[in-house]
């Protein structure tokens, strides 16, 4: 689910800037998951009864059906954050 290209087919760029580098995009992959999943946490809070664990429920199939959309929008983040001119080849 994590594969990626090691380098970008259009320009030719190095994704993996450094070793670890995408430890960083745990910084920017967060509030993206946050984001996506704080609807389902206020839902849970709000909900009565058995309701609660509908939305629950419904946050970790969420999570784990969207776990690779928000961990690549997550590094697409962190990579434009680190990369601001990429040269043509
Ligand atoms: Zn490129």
């Amino acid at each position: 689910m994590l594969q990626m290209h090691e380098n970008c087919p259009n320009c030719g760029l190095k994704y993996e800037l450094e070793p670890g580098f995408w430890l960083g995009a745990l910084w920017t992959s967060y509030p993206i998951v946050v984001a996506i999943e704080l609807p389902f946490l206020f839902l849970a809070i709000l909900a009565e009864g058995n309701m609660v664990w509908l939305w629950f429920a419904l946050m970790i199939i969420f999570m784990a059906i969207g776990y690779p959309v928000m961990t690549r929008l997550g590094r697409s983040a962190w990579i434009h954050l680190n990369v601001r001119k990429i040269k043509p080849l």
